[in-house]
């Protein structure tokens, strides 16, 4: 996933930049909790600044003085391309001869062995081993003057998904692939807005302002309106004090990648005009007419589960029950679990309400099952808190293919689905009976037609074609240089 964020204020604006840029980055934090970072332009240079950890660690208030710019890019991380080390946290930063550029990216390429083969000097020049790494080092070597022309001679060579910020001295550059796999919004944040919400400290006394954003869940935070998506195949341009331009690099082939309107995505946000809780709740509906189950409660798996699960007891009638409460303070961190705590898995995240479980036949609406570890492990407690029937339902369809466009999900031979019949998953999660919502009733659902999405993970219809060892492609920039080169 990854979320990427970049906003651009009128000349003068101080640090308020950094301010709104990493201010606007906790509305995407459920997008990558690995590393966070911040580039910041004056117009004569550029500062960086990552780490590990979350926002909130990385990008504390204590360090956002020192960033005094108009232009500022945010990135916080979920690693698709490379390890969790501080050297592949965004934004990348590059000094080449005619530009220096930091990019945050949301996505993933799938051409990087074909792009590693174009850079003069080889992987020896990439300080870290990520395709975002390379695209940054390609489009600093780029031998025209101007960094749009650059981008224009560089994209057509790139193949994937990605969904950019790119920041040089000058201006924010905001463009998504193709397809569109990954979102990236533009808003606007207008003296108005600032005026009426004063409780935002990041808009205070902003004069107007532009800024793009993967979900407008990163524009509400800040106080800014939605305009419009960056279309598939268009740059959006931003400078400082300036009205944005628009430069179409390629035909648009819509793909958007249809999980992130099942799960990815923050249920408050708005996609392809959808508010995705509402989505969501369809989604619910749906499974419910699909899947009928006879049971006393529906619960949801919290907290991705909830909408679908408000959905299918509405449909059902079945009473909505919370069984299961989520700790919010145990998620992806860089705490692993002692030896003793590892075999525990689920129980750190979750832990049932007895009184509501017990003698209980429930039906739990979850929105996917990759491995089938995790809901086994939440089968079994809720058996052992006393359920006396447990129905799994899922609000999306099995997961039979890997994907490469920006979503960590295993290889082939590790998604339970591509393996296993919907019977032996059954009985692999310990359910009393399992039902997934099929491909027609996730449309169904989105009221939109199949071709603007990639439902590849489902159907295995591929929109960019993937090289044939793409399954090694996570650690790609990592492995041992062949010796012939
Ligand atoms: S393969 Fe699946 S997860 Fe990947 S972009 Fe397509 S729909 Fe999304």
């Amino acid at each position: 996933m990854c979320g990427v964020f970049g906003v651009s204020l009128p000349p003068g604006s101080g640090t308020e930049a950094a301010a709104v840029a990493s201010t606007g980055l906790f509305g995407l934090q459920h997008r990558g909790q690995e590393s966070a970072g911040l580039a910041v332009s004056d117009g004569a240079e550029i500062f960086l600044y990552k780490d590990l950890g979350m926002i909130a660690q990385v990008l504390d208030d204590r360090r956002l003085p020192s960033f005094h710019g108009d232009l500022a890019i945010a990135h916080c991380r979920y690693s698709t391309t490379g390890s969790t080390i501080w050297e592949n946290a965004q934004p990348t930063f590059r000094l080449g001869p005619r530009r220096a550029v930091a990019i945050g990216h949301n996505g993933n390429l799938v051409n990087t062995r074909e792009l590693l083969s174009q850079l003069e000097g080889g992987r020896a020049r990439l300080a870290a081993t990520t395709d975002t790494e390379l695209l940054t080092t390609l489009l600093a070597d780029e031998q025209a003057t101007d960094t749009v022309e650059a981008l224009l001679q560089l994209l057509p060579r790139v193949r994937g998904a990605f969904a950019l910020v790119i920041l040089d001295k000058s201006r924010i550059i905001g463009l998504r692939d193709p397809h569109g796999f990954r979102p990236l919004v533009l808003g606007r944040i207008a003296e108005v807005a600032a005026a009426t919400d004063a409780a935002l400290w990041a808009t205070e006394g902003a004069r107007d302002g532009w800024v793009l954003s993967s979900e407008t869940t990163g524009l509400d935070i800040i106080g800014a309106e939605y305009v419009r998506d960056v279309e598939p195949g268009e740059m959006v341009i931003l400078e400082s004090g300036r009205e944005p331009r628009s430069v179409r690099f390629a035909a648009a082939d819509p793909a958007l990648c249809v999980f992130e309107m099942i799960y990815f995505a923050r249920p408050d946000s708005y996609m392809e005009g959808r508010n995705l809780y509402e989505v969501r709740r369809r989604m619910g509906e749906q499974l419910a007419a699909e899947h009928p189950a006879d049971t006393d409660l529906v619960m949801p798996v919290p907290d991705t589960g909830a909408p679908a699960a408000a959905g299918y007891a509405e449909a059902s009638g079945i009473p909505f029950r919370e069984g299961l409460v989520r700790n919010r303070y145990t998620g992806r961190t860089f705490i692993q679990p002692s030896q003793t705590l590892r075999h525990r898995g689920v129980t750190m995240k979750l832990n049932p309400l007895r009184e509501v479980v017990r003698g209980k036949r429930l039906t739990v609406v979850d929105d996917s099952i990759v491995r089938g570890t995790t809901t086994k492990q939440i089968v079994a407690l809720l058996r052992k808190a006393g359920a006396a029937e447990v129905h799994v339902r899922i609000s999306a369809p099995p997961i039979f293919h890997p994907c490469f466009y920006g979503i960590d999900t295993q290889i082939a031979t590790e998604l339970i689905a591509a393996t296993s019949s919907i019977d032996e998953i059954r009985d692999f999660i310990g359910a009393d009976s399992l039902g997934y919502l099929s491909i027609k009733g996730v449309l169904a659902a989105l009221d939109l037609p199949y071709d603007r999405f990639c439902f590849a993970c489902f159907d295995g219809r591929y929109p960019e074609p993937v090289p044939y060892d793409s399954n090694r492609r996570k650690f790609m920039l990592e492995e041992p240089v062949p010796a012939h080169g």
